[in-house]
């Protein structure tokens, strides 16, 4: 579609809609007139231009039909907004987070006479209202618990009975008005009920406001009673953070953040740290369509799951700087009512913590991905073990040349994605610099064209067939190039041998090793593809064709 004209300079949310409306992406801007402008830009600037470094947009935009903007006051509203409609449409192209049972929600039954709360885990189409997911149930309960004392909304399971003689034992306890001994009206709780609403979606800093201007008010009025009841009410929003920090001590409390991303499924990982002691941790898994970078998808899991907490420490340990960091931090500050920082440590024991968090992040995407039909995700998890990559190798690449028979030499590449070969990635080469039967040189010609090519992406794992020669010219091809693989081998055969960069002996797996049957099945596949290549072209030149 056209760019759209007449788009508002004002902060909001965008969405993007296909033919039948639906909601392919939702996006928020400071400026909604640059932000969507950029989406349609085609020039090769980096700058201007979202398509170059993300050609997922470029697919998208082929498909959308109309944009959407909703104005909002400011970018938090916009932050907010963003957020509440991604959760509403689960938009294609936005990053999702996972069904997994393992969040609680808090459940508002809003249809009954005195509607109740109830910490459930999953959302249902039962017509409620649903907030979370929480990162525990504690913390759920937590603000239930808050909810129940201050606004006297009942927690219950089972809808609330009405004309009982007495009221419930919480009402009894908290000096609250029980709707089911009849000593409320439906309206005055609906009016409780909205306040809880407001305090769920995060409008905490008007609530807490309210509470402290009726403390001063009841403390004028020498109603001690009344004072005490919402200090208490006010130490409840605060629980947390308040016994939080120990006087004199150093040990902090904070949440350290890691990620494991691969393909179009990701992992991240939250480690609770509480007055200098891991609590705990919780994995939370998203899926997206197009990859993703670490950055959007931390900035996607604080928006999605620390809108709902109540129990934030007052820092935030980052791996990475992410897209609207100070915005996010005034918003959780703004909602819980102190200070939230969102920082990268650059040394110290949060380092240690955001590791350990990517770490298990890794290691729980890797079960996850065990779990999953169709991809031998077991061989690639073999094979970063034996290498000791960082991550996946999701793209592996190898290459081989063929010039038996002296004419019309041939290099190859192939190429598996996920552990399966991808033909569309399959590249054919011929020699055109080299003379003669030099092996070595028609590697580094193929490698240098290869990584020449700069409209691929890099593989994970670089494979050539051969020792430790054939690694070295593999290396001087990449230098010329000027763009490099994450990691590349050289695989020797009878016995499989690995030579790894920068060791003089090679590396042996034990028999049956999954990781280096993979790479036994990839060296073959493009053996077998350059030597096809191989003859096909001096077929053509046997019956006289160019
Ligand atoms: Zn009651």
């Amino acid at each position: 579609m056209e760019k759209p004209k007449n788009l508002p300079r004002d902060p909001g949310v965008y969405l993007f809609k296909d033919e039948h409306e639906k909601v392919l992406y939702v996006g928020k801007a400071k400026n909604l007139k640059s932000r969507v402008g950029s989406y349609f830009s085609k020039g090769d600037d980096p700058s201007t231009s979202l398509r170059v470094n993300r050609p997922w947009i470029a697919v998208m935009m082929g498909v959308i039909q109309e944009v959407e903007t909703i104005v909002v006051n400011n970018e938090i509203e916009a932050l907010i907004l963003e957020a509440t409609l991604i959760n509403e449409h689960q938009p294609k192209f936005n990053i999702k987070l996972m069904d997994d049972k393992a969040y609680p929600f808090i459940k508002l039954t809003t249809k009954e006479r005195f509607p109740r709360l109830q910490v459930v885990r999953q959302r249902t189409k039962d017509g409620a209202q649903y907030f979370g997911p929480y990162l525990s149930s504690w913390s759920a309960n937590l603000a239930c618990q808050f909810l129940r004392r201050v606004y006297g909304v009942h927690l219950a399971s089972k809808p609330l009975p009405t004309g009982q003689d007495r009221p419930c034992l919480n009402c009894q306890l908290e000096g609250n008005s029980c709707p089911m001994a009849d000593q409320i009206s439906p309206e005055a709780y609906a009016k409780q009920v909205n306040t809880t609403v407001e305090f769920l979606e995060g409008k905490r800093k008007n609530i807490i406001r309210d509470i402290e201007q009726r403390m001063q008010q009841a403390a004028e009025n020498e109603s001690f009673e009344l004072a005490g009841k919402l200090r208490d009410q006010l130490k409840a929003v605060w629980h947390v953070t308040s016994s939080q920090k120990v006087v004199g001590s150093t040990q902090e409390s904070f949440d350290a953040i890691g990620t494991a991303i691969t393909g179009n499924r990701s992992v991240v990982t939250v480690v609770h740290v509480r007055n200098g002691e891991f609590i705990g941790q919780k994995n939370i898994p998203f899926s997206s369509l197009q990859p993703i970078t670490q950055a959007e998808l931390i900035r996607q899991c604080l928006i999605e799951i620390y809108r709902y907490l109540v129990d934030i420490p007052p820092l935030v340990a980052l791996p990475v700087t992410i897209e609207d960091q100070g915005l996010i931090s005034t918003w959780l500050s703004q909602q819980q009512g102190y200070r939230i920082e969102l920082r990268v440590p650059e040394r110290g024991e949060k380092v240690d913590f955001i590791a350990l968090a990517n770490k298990n992040a890794q290691s729980k995407l890797e079960s996850m991905l065990l779990k999953t039909e169709g991809t031998d995700f077991s061989s690639l998890i073999g094979l970063k073990e034996l290498l000791c990559l960082a991550e996946l190798p999701e793209r592996i690449e190898a290459v081989d040349i063929s010039n038996l028979g002296t004419s019309e030499p041939v290099g190859a590449t192939v190429c598996f994605i996920n552990g399966q070969p991808d033909k569309n990635e399959y590249r054919r080469y011929k020699i055109k610099t080299v003379e003669g039967q030099n092996d070595f040189a028609m590697i580094q010609e193929v490698v240098t064209r290869r990584f020449s090519d700069t409209s691929r992406p890099l593989p994970d794992l670089f494979v050539v067939d051969g020792g430790p020669e054939q690694l070295r010219y593999t290396f001087e091809g990449i230098r010329l190039a000027g763009r490099s693989p994450k990691m590349v081998i050289a695989l020797a055969k009878k016995p499989d041998r690995i030579y790894l960069p920068g060791r003089k002996k090679p590396i042996t797996a034990p028999r049956g090793s999954k990781g280096l049957l993979m790479l036994g099945r990839i060296r073959d596949e493009v053996h077998r593809y350059v030597i096809g290549f191989h003859r096909q072209r001096q077929r053509k030149k046997s019956l006289g064709k160019p």
